[in-house]
C-alpha cells in the first residue's frame, strides 16, 4: 500500500505548477489536497467578502480537479494548529507537506504545526518556496542584507535563474470511501458557500475563481495587452493592466507558468518597442516579489512605518475626513471615482491606488494604516506584503530612496484620466459636467451643488505644505 501525503493547500489554490504538490507526488502516488478554513483568518476584522467569494469559488473548482484526477481536496473549519496534525494522525498520512509563506501569521502558525507533528511522528515537508520565483536567500545585497530600495533588487533578481513550471498533478490515488469516513469524524466538511461563512458579495468578481480561467487571463493578457502594457497600464479607464492579481495572490495561477509566458512573449515579440512593454510587466513581477521578500526580511513591516521619521507622525485623526474618502466623497473627482471603483468591483487600477493612498496620507494627514486596512476590507487582491507595501511607499514611510512623494490630484487626472472617462465611469453625478471642470478639479460650486456633488474637503496646496512641514518637524527630531 502506497504511503499518504497530505498535501496542505493555502496561497497555491491549484494542482499545476505546485511546486510543493509536485514534491508530494514524487514522494508518493497517494496524494489527498486540505484546505482549512482558519478562524484566526477569517474573523479578523479586514477580511473583504469579496476575496472570501473569489477563494471560495477557487477552492471548489480545486475539488473538481482533484476528482477529475482521482484524488480530493478536503476541507476543515477549525484552527490549523490542532486540525491539520490531528486530521493527518487520524487518516494515518505519512507525511503532510505545504508550501513555505512569507507572512509573519503563517510562519508562526507553521511552527507550531511543525512541532505537533513532529510530536505525533508525521513527518512534513514545508520548505517549498512557490509563490515567488526567487527566495529571499537568493536576493541579497553585496554586504550579504536584504534589499531595502528595488530598483538593486531588480538588477540582481532579474539575473537569477527562474525554474520552469513543475508538472500538473495526475493520476494519483485518493481516500477511499472507509478513509473518507475517517476524514469526516476529523473535522472534514462539505465546501461551505461564501454566505454561509457569513460573506456576502453579489456583484460580478473582475476574475472568474478557478485555473482555467487564470489560465485564460493570461494568455489573453500575454498574447495582446501586454505588447502596449508601458503605456496602457497608467490610464484607469483603459484595459491595460492583467488583473490577474487576485489569482496570484491566491495562487490559482503559478508564478512559474506566468514568468515562462513573459519568456515566449518576448521570443515571439518583433521589436525592441515590445520587448520593452514585455520588460516593464515583468519589472511588475518584481515589485511583488520585492514587497514578499521585504515582509518575510523585516515582518516589523506588518506593524507600522519602515522609517523612523514615520513613526511617530502626528497623523489627524478626522473620523468625517477619513469616512469622506472611504465612500468617495471627498469632492475630489479621481479620488472619488478611485474609492467607489473599489467599493463597487472589489477591484482598482494601480495609477488610482497611488493617488487615493496618497491623498489620504498627504492631504489629509491620516494614519496609513487607517488606508492600508480599508484597502484589506475591500480588496479582491487585498495581499499583506503587497498591500503593505504600497501603502508604505505612498505614505513615504517604506522602502522609496525618494524622501517625500506627492501626488497632486489634478495633474494626475489631466495626465491619466485627460478625457475625464474614468471619472464618469465612477461617479455617475458628474457623467454632464465639461471635462475641463474634470480633470482640473475645478468644478464652479452651483454646478457641484445642482448635480449633488461636495465641495472639496480639504484645499489639496495648503494641506500638501501642512504635510511638508510636520515631515520637516519630525525629520529634525528623529
Ligand atoms: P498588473 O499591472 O497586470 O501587474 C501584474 C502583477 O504584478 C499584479 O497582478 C501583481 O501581482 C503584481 N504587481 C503589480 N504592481 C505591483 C506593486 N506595485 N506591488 C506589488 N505587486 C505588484 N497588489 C496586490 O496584489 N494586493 C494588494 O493588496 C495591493 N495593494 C496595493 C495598495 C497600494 C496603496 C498600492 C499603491 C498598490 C497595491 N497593490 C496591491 C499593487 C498593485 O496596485 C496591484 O497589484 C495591481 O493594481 C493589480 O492589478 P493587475 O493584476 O492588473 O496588475
Amino acid at each position: 500500500m502506497s504511503d499518504l501525503i497530505l498535501f496542505w493547500h493555502r496561497r497555491d489554490l491549484r494542482i499545476s505548477d505546485n511546486t510543493g504538490l509536485a514534491a508530494a507526488k514524487r514522494r508518493s502516488p497517494k496524494v489527498v489536497g486540505v484546505f482549512c478554513l482558519d478562524p484566526h483568518i477569517l474573523e479578523r476584522d479586514d477580511v473583504a467578502p469579496v476575496r472570501v467569494t473569489y477563494m471560495i469559488g477557487c477552492l471548489q473548482k480545486l475539488q473538481e480537479r482533484y476528482a477529475q484526477v482521482g484524488s480530493q481536496l478536503l476541507i476543515l473549519h477549525a484552527d490549523p494548529v490542532q486540525a491539520i496534525p490531528a486530521l493527518a494522525e487520524a487518516i494515518n498520512a505519512k507525511a503532510v507537506f505545504w508550501n513555505w509563506d512569507v507572512e509573519p501569521y503563517s510562519q508562526e502558525r507553521d511552527r507550531t504545526i511543525i512541532n505537533a507533528l513532529k510530536e505525533k511522528g508525521i513527518e512534513f515537508l514545508n520548505q517549498n518556496w512557490d509563490q515567488i520565483l526567487n527566495s529571499p536567500d537568493e536576493i541579497r545585497t553585496g554586504g550579504n542584507s536584504p534589499y531595502t530600495v528595488y530598483t538593486p533588487f531588480w538588477k540582481n533578481w532579474i539575473t537569477k535563474p527562474k525554474a520552469n513550471p513543475v508538472e500538473t498533478l495526475q493520476n494519483v490515488e485518493g481516500l477511499t470511501e472507509a478513509e473518507q469516513e475517517i476524514a469526516k469524524l476529523s473535522g472534514s466538511l462539505t465546501l461551505p458557500s461564501a454566505k454561509d461563512l457569513g460573506f456576502i458579495w453579489d456583484e460580478q468578481l473582475i476574475i472568474s475563481p478557478g485555473e482555467a480561467a487564470a489560465q485564460e487571463r493570461l494568455e489573453e493578457f500575454t498574447n495582446k495587452a501586454i505588447t502596449e502594457y508601458q503605456e496602457q497600464r497608467n490610464f484607469p479607464a483603459v484595459d491595460g493592466t492583467s488583473q490577474l492579481s487576485a489569482a496570484l495572490k491566491f495562487g490559482v495561477i503559478g508564478i512559474r507558468t506566468v514568468w515562462q509566458a513573459t519568456i515566449e512573449a518576448l521570443e515571439n515579440s518583433r521589436s525592441e518597442e515590445t520587448a520593452v512593454n514585455i520588460r516593464t510587466w515583468q519589472q511588475e513581477l518584481a515589485w511583488r516579489e520585492f514587497y514578499q521578500h521585504a515582509m518575510y526580511n523585516f515582518p516589523e513591516l506588518a506593524d507600522g512605518a519602515f522609517r523612523d521619521t514615520f513613526k511617530n507622525f502626528p497623523w489627524e485623526t478626522n473620523e468625517e475626513h477619513f469616512q469622506a474618502w472611504c465612500e468617495g466623497r471627498t469632492g475630489y473627482p479621481i479620488v472619488d471615482a478611485a474609492m467607489r471603483q473599489m467599493n463597487e468591483s472589489g477591484w482598482m487600477h494601480n495609477r488610482c491606488r497611488m493617488i487615493v493612498a496618497s491623498f489620504l496620507t498627504k492631504d489629509l494627514l491620516i494614519n496609513p494604516q487607517l488606508g492600508e486596512k480599508y484597502f484589506m476590507k475591500h480588496l479582491i487582491d487585498g495581499d499583506l506584503s503587497a498591500n503593505n507595501g504600497g501603502w508604505q511607499w505612498s505614505a513615504s514611510s517604506g522602502m522609496d530612496p525618494k524622501p517625500v512623494r506627492i501626488f497632486n490630484p489634478a495633474s494626475q487626472t489631466q495626465k491619466f484620466d485627460p478625457e475625464g472617462e474614468y471619472i464618469r465611469q465612477w461617479v455617475s453625478e458628474l457623467r454632464s459636467v465639461d471635462t475641463e471642470y474634470l480633470v482640473t478639479g475645478k468644478i464652479p460650486p452651483l454646478e457641484r451643488h445642482a448635480v449633488g456633488y461636495p465641495d472639496p474637503i480639504v484645499d489639496h496646496k495648503i494641506q500638501q505644505n501642512q504635510f511638508k512641514l510636520r515631515y520637516q518637524q519630525q525629520k529634525n527630531t528623529s
